[in-house]
């Protein structure tokens, strides 16, 4: 095909045997299935732009619009620069402005906004989009709240059911149970309100693997809303590498399933928080500390944001829906770290002052000395009074004790040790665990201080060989695991089918499993 371009990119006359070859290629893509069409493309026939009909060896890498229809990069850009420049739609509903159009560009019965009428309509540019992309419509349903004030269930319910999966944490459930109460409260009230409620947005504290995650993933579960966890140490302020901090409400977004109205009343929560504390001593700008606190604050309280739909950035291929933020609840956590010390120091201060001074290291080995926690301690720690401000809940998870770690590998409605026994059931396996065996997981979990995290690596650890073996063996109904095994010292008990009991079982690799 011979380079039909104009220097300054005129479109031109086509004549008639080029029209012939035009509808030649849409009868036969029509035929085939666009994968197959792709492969052939590569194979066979170079592409060739739709709109200036140069093939891709002269206008370069082209767009892959459906219908088989390619569009070369120049000629796209220009399509988005008039699109843009243009009333389109008014154009595109008046057909005397159409006829004009497509007699100056010379094309057969179309310009650049209903290519979709040489493929007998089944194009058009929505119909490219894919449905991530695309903003839903707002539901029948829509006219009334989201939240009804009867249906949200009262604080005392919330953390009845709350208690199921969470173990201990007892201050922050019944924290957190109010502060969701209310503020699906203050939501589903929006209307009426004389007395604005002011939004709760709650800062959680709490070491590594104390639940804070857990927590808000069980309650975002109960409540039915839609949730969205953001890491704070990946967002940078606006402009720089990293995520911008609007980032977030897209991720809320596509978590709603691109419902604008479900996302408003939904929960975003930010990990790490600590890790975007004012930078101490330095001299060059905080773009990933102070700055994204900064820039929180208006998410945070409340305001319009545009984010793009089904992307993690804008761009000019992306469609933007607005989010209003004002009924998004924000839920921060952070392990703070070096908070304890800062806490340790004021605690000192006070009470190293007169007949009843303390010892000084009374506070040094206190697990729970978050609980202590005030603004001040933050504000301290880096944490900007404004961002503080707009976090008015501030609460604490303690550390898991050893009999925590018990509880949590049996009780919870998903409890690993259930989740293992199910397992083995379907083999017909009764596995059973003595609690003297969870004390000696809980102690290893503690040893590792990563929370109830460390857990499921433990058992998963010396499981494997218990999984491995355990199916080999068609005789074996049930499968004890004691404190000895954990420890390396003995093999689990064993029981074939039709009770007889075998202390040991040689085959089992125990000391593989405990040394790994
Ligand atoms: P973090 O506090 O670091 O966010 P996570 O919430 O991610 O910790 O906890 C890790 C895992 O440990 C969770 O997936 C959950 O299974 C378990 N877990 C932690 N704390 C508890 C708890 N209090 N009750 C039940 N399970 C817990």
């Amino acid at each position: 095909m011979t380079d039909n371009r104009n220097d300054d990119f005129d479109f031109r006359e086509v004549t008639d045997d080029e029209r012939v070859d035009i509808q030649d290629t849409v009868e036969t893509d029509k035929t085939d299935s666009p994968s197959d069409k792709g492969e052939e493309n590569k194979t066979e026939y170079e592409d060739v732009c739709f709109v200036c009909r140069r093939p891709e060896s002269k206008a370069g890498k082209m767009f892959h619009l459906p219908n088989n229809i390619s569009i070369c990069n120049d000629c796209m850009h220009k399509t988005m620069d008039t699109v843009s420049q243009f009333d389109y739609q008014n154009m595109l509903n008046n057909p005397t402005l159409m006829n004009e159009l497509n007699k100056q560009t010379g094309m057969p019965n179309f310009g650049f906004f209903n290519m979709g009428d040489l493929t007998n309509g089944n194009f058009n540019m929505g119909g490219g989009i894919p449905n991530t992309q695309k903003i839903k419509k707002k539901s029948e349903s829509a006219a009334k709240p989201a939240f009804d004030i009867k249906n949200i269930p009262a604080p005392h319910k919330i953390k009845a059911k709350l208690d199921e999966y969470v173990i201990g944490q007892d201050q922050a459930k019944k924290v957190m149970s109010v502060a969701v109460y209310n503020h699906y409260k203050r939501v589903a009230t929006d209307t009426m309100d004389e007395i604005e409620i002011e939004k709760s947005n709650i800062l959680l504290l709490g070491p590594t693997g104390s639940g804070k995650t857990y927590l808000v993933k069980t309650l975002a579960k109960l409540l039915d809303v839609p949730l969205a966890i953001a890491d704070a140490t990946s967002l940078t302020e606006a402009g720089y590498i990293g995520d911008d901090i609007e980032s977030v409400v897209s991720k809320l977004l596509a978590a709603a399933g691109n419902d604008v109205e479900k996302t408003e009343h939904g929960i975003i929560f930010i990990d790490e928080i600590d890790k975007i504390a004012k930078k101490k001593n330095t001299t060059s700008r905080d773009v990933s500390g102070e700055s994204v606190q900064q820039g929180m604050l208006k998410l945070l309280e409340g305001s319009n944001v545009e984010v793009p739909v089904g992307a993690g950035s804008k761009n000019a291929m992306v469609p933007l829906a607005t989010v209003n933020t004002r009924n998004i609840l924000f839920i921060c956590g952070g392990a703070f770290p070096d908070l304890e010390e800062i806490i340790t120091q004021r605690l000192n201060k006070q009470t190293s002052i007169g007949f009843d001074a303390d010892l000084k290291d009374k506070y040094e080995d206190d697990p729970n000395l978050l609980t202590n926690v005030t603004v001040e301690d933050l504000k301290k720690f880096g944490m900007i009074p404004e961002f503080l401000g707009r976090l008015p809940i501030i609460c604490s998870l303690q550390a898991l004790t050893k009999e925590m770690l018990v509880q949590i590998l049996k009780e919870p409605k998903n409890a690993i040790l259930k989740q293992y026994q199910k397992l083995l059931a379907l083999d017909e396996v009764d596995l059973q665990f003595d609690d003297t065996a969870l004390e000696a997981i809980a102690e290893k979990a503690l040893e590792k201080d990563t929370g109830a995290r460390a857990l499921r690596a433990i058992i998963e650890e010396f499981m494997l060989d218990i999984m491995y073996e355990i199916p080999k063996d068609e005789n074996i109904g049930k499968v004890t695991i004691t404190r000895d095994y954990i420890e390396g010292k003995a093999s689990p008990l064993i029981e074939i089918r039709g009770d007889i009991v075998q202390p040991k079982l040689p085959q089992l690799n125990i000391e593989q499993a405990t040394n790994a």
